[in-house]
């Protein structure tokens, strides 16, 4: 079966035709691929349920074929704007399948660029996840192939938690392609895999559930999302009841709205999202009780095995952006 596609031929450089190597197989089923192709195998994972599925069919996929080995979790940090608890997570999910993680975080956080650019991400405009969790990925990609020094371009299996009942423009992505602006001449070649573009919400809890691995509290308290506590794209119910459980992180998103002088989202202002939270909170939800809680991963965990985060650029900017 011909396989790679047109976009990675072009990239085709002198020492991947001098090595001949057996092009990789265009898979739209997971099982058929061939991961012994790849030199890294990367799972980007925010530890949320769509990453967690992922991480659960790469792992055991990378195990079954002998190249456990050649794969990392790489958790791009969003700072303090994040569910609390994620980095701890998103370790606790690598330990589970024998993996190291490595967390990285933008400079600036994300509060701040969203303040710089004086406007909310949108559809449109998404340069949150280009620049908090892309650009970081690619740097990624750069350190770990200058530490491979294969002497030609390494090959790369980025694997992202994206599925098409998420957005029309996820339903648009095809499950394998090269990535063709993730890689360069010399260095490396770049494919993601999106291994459960196909899968249902349902067919992702399944997963879950059967890997007994730990899972973030807040899908239990009524969250259908996580990475950042509060996101433009989020549908409204959620937003609300990340208002109701996080009402910390609802204040400096609140006053971000201020001071941008733009409401969160066309047509919906935050401060309208949180008036309907605290009218609909339960008696025992932090906007009524100003007590926070605990989100840390709760399951009985295997050592954990953090490869390390990046203490020179995760400064904690909190609020930083209007004071
Ligand atoms: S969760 Fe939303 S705001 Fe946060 S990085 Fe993703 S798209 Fe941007």
């Amino acid at each position: 079966m011909p396989t790679v596609p047109a976009a990675a031929r072009r990239h085709a450089v002198t020492p991947t035709r001098r090595r001949r190597r057996t092009p990789v197989t265009a898979p739209q089923h997971l099982t058929t691929i061939d991961l012994t192709r790849f030199d890294l195998i990367l799972v980007d994972s925010s530890a949320g349920k769509d990453s967690q599925a992922t991480l659960d069919v790469v792992a055991n996929a990378a195990a079954a074929a002998g190249v456990l080995d050649r794969v990392t979790v790489l958790h791009c940090d969003l700072g303090h704007v994040e569910w609390p608890g994620v980095i701890e997570l998103a370790t606790a999910q690598a330990a589970h399948y024998g993996v190291p993680i490595a967390v990285r975080r933008h400079h600036a956080g994300l509060l701040n660029l969203i303040h710089q650019r004086g406007r909310w991400p949108s559809p449109q405009a998404r340069y949150c996840t280009s620049a908090t969790k892309r650009q970081p990925a690619r740097r990624y990609m750069t350190e770990r192939v200058a530490a491979l020094n294969l002497g030609r371009p390494a090959w790369i299996l980025n694997c992202l938690g994206m599925r098409a009942e998420e957005s029309t423009a996820r339903a648009k992505k095809r499950a394998f392609a090269f990535d063709p602006s993730a890689s360069n001449i010399t260095r490396r070649k770049v494919w993601t895999w999106l291994p459960v573009h196909a899968w249902t919400e349902h067919q992702v809890w399944t997963r879950i559930h059967a890997s007994r691995a730990p899972y973030h509290p807040a899908y239990d308290l009524g969250m259908r999302r996580l990475s950042c506590t509060l996101c433009p794209l989020a549908a409204r119910a959620d937003l609300v009841r990340a208002c109701q459980l996080r009402p910390d992180a609802a204040h400096e998103y609140l006053d971000l709205e201020d001071a941008i002088g733009h409401d969160f989202r066309p047509g919906l202002a935050l401060r309208d999202v949180y008036a309907e939270a605290v009218a609909t909170a339960g008696p025992h939800d932090p906007i009524t009780t100003g007590i926070a809680l605990d989100f840390r991963p709760r399951l009985p965990l295997r050592s954990l095995n953090a490869e390390a985060v990046t203490t020179s650029t995760a400064l904690d900017l909190a609020g930083s952006w209007s004071r």
